[in-house]
């Protein structure tokens, strides 16, 4: 049988493990960490349990296919519920906003609580979704870097409807003028953040990003977002994939531009076909020094990185949901903070996760896990110690006069994630969630392809390049790159 190897048990490296050995492959995996899953993994503390990194989960099918081509029922690894309820937005200015996941009844919630329209909120979610149908094909399911995919029907659709795509615009720019009510432009302007860009540099595209929330629906997997890592982590193990934690990989070993093999813990294992779903900068800077560098490429802007406090809540709270958000009252300047200044605005967007809503064995009873985020830049050296600490005061104090509650006295305990631990726990460069912003319009074309010109038989995938990051892009990258490989 025909070896390969995988770097990085991030979602994507799993995923791609799983269809290589389905393609009969025998794959192993080099994962650094004692655990699976990367940026998705989870801990507990004091009894509450946390979800590390991803808290919102779209696209659930792309999980569902990789058990039904291993031959398995998904429903026997893996359940999830449609969320009713997508988001709940609260303002400054006392307005709240229930994200119900039905757009009609979205649009009359929109109706009733701003000055934009039903209809307005309807068109919008339609328009999106034509948008996706324009874009998928051509931007998420192939390699953009293979000629085929400029020459299929799909494709040569994509450019008649070219002026549908709205990429002369920004995000801001099309909403602004579209709706009437700043409540309205803030709620959808914040899809920018979905994949770490700035709604005001963002092309107007990435609109398509309502259409998943909406329309193919939100949802939670029944025993929290690990459950995703841990259900296919179960089937690539059963299917044959091995598993090597504790094992950095130090080099890729090339000759004669081809894979010859990785050196791991100072021994070097021969295979002839790689995978590496470490961050793209990373395996040529790391892995792979003395080969020539795309430089443009692996020098465009990164998306914005994060800051969670993950706080045990001794005290439960019934006007949130699953998904809240906390929005600034000046949205401009916190982006404006977060891509030109690099620093963080002292009225972040709270953004709070609570899968002990459902399931409640994640808190102790009567006590609520609160992952507590919010959009900070990438690491460039800033002094984060101080930071954090001032981010940690406004945050309590916008939470606590929000929700009319002293909230710092409610914390039992704290874990902090940063862009400094997101880099050095997951090895992405600059602690970025999504490897490059989307924050012009030839972004998608200026990520890295899933595969290396260069060197023969060395593929990516993961966050870092094509089609981009969040689960169901690293899947599909995944989807793209087994396809790739011969
Ligand atoms: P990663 O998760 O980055 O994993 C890479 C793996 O490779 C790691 O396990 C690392 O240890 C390993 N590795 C690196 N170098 C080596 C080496 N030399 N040898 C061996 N192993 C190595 N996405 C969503 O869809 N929804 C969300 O709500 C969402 N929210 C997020 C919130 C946070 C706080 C974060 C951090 C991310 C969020 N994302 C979200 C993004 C999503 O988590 C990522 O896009 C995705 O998980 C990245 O997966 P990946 O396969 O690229 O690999």
């Amino acid at each position: 049988t025909r070896k390969a190897a995988v770097i990085g048990a991030g979602i994507a490296g799993i995923a791609t493990a799983i269809r290589l050995q389905t393609k009969g492959f025998q794959v192993t995996v080099f994962e650094t960490n004692s655990y699976p899953g990367g940026k998705l993994s989870a801990f507990e503390q004091q009894g509450y349990r946390f979800d590390a990194g991803p808290s919102l989960f779209t696209m659930p099918h792309l999980v569902d296919e990789l058990f039904v081509l291993a031959g398995r029922n998904p429903k026997d690894y893996f359940e999830y519920i449609r969320l009713p309820v997508v988001c709940e937005y609260f303002y400054e200015d006392g307005l709240h906003i229930r994200a119900h996941s039905e757009p009609e009844k979205f649009a009359e919630e929109i109706d009733r609580k701003t000055r934009d329209s039903k209809e307005s909120i309807i068109d919008f979610l339609q328009d999106s979704q034509e948008k996706y149908k324009i874009t998928a094909d051509v931007f998420l399911h192939r390699s953009l870097h293979r000629i085929s995919t400029y020459f299929n029907p799909q494709a040569v659709k994509g450019y008649l409807n070219f002026g549908k795509l709205d990429v002369f615009r920004t995000m801001d720019q099309a909403n602004s003028a579209r709706f009437k009510d700043p409540h309205t432009v803030q709620l959808f302007n914040r899809y920018a953040t979905y994949n770490g860009s700035d709604p005001y540099q963002t092309p107007a595209t990435m609109n398509i990003i309502p259409h998943l929330e909406y329309n193919i629906g939100a949802y939670f997997p029944k025993q929290g977002m690990y459950g995703i890592t841990r259900s296919l982590v179960k089937l690539a193990e059963e299917i044959g994939v091995s598993f090597q934690y504790q094992s950095r990989v130090e080099q890729i070993m090339v000759e004669n531009d081809r894979i010859a093999g990785l050196k791991v813990n100072d021994t070097i294992h021969p295979f002839h076909t790689i995978v590496s779903n470490m961050d793209v900068v990373n395996t040529y800077q790391k892995l792979l020094p003395d080969v020539k560098q795309p430089k443009r490429i692996l020098s465009q802007p990164k998306s914005s990185s994060a800051l969670i406090f993950y706080w045990g809540i001794k005290q439960s709270f019934p006007q949130l949901d699953l998904h809240n958000i906390f929005f600034s009252s000046d949205y401009k300047k916190e982006f404006t903070c977060l891509f030109q200044e690099k620093t963080i605005s002292d009225d972040p967007t709270v953004y709070i996760n609570i899968s002990s809503k459902y399931k409640p064995d994640d808190a102790p009873p009567g006590g609520e896990n609160w992952f507590v985020m919010i959009n900070v830049p990438n690491n460039s050296g800033q002094n984060w110690d101080l930071l954090i600490q001032q981010a940690r005061q406004h945050i309590l104090r916008k939470l606590s006069r929000m929700l009319h509650t002293d909230m710092a006295a409610l914390i039992e305990c704290e874990s902090v994630l940063e862009p400094r631990t997101i880099e050095s726990r997951t090895s992405s460069w600059q602690g970025a969630l999504y490897g490059n912003s989307s924050n012009n319009r030839y972004a998608a074309f200026l990520r890295h392809a899933n595969f290396s010109s260069g060197i023969k038989n060395l593929y990516f995938c993961g966050g870092s390049v094509h089609p981009g990051g969040g689960i169901p892009l690293c899947l599909l990258s995944a989807k793209i790159t087994a396809n790739l490989v011969e």
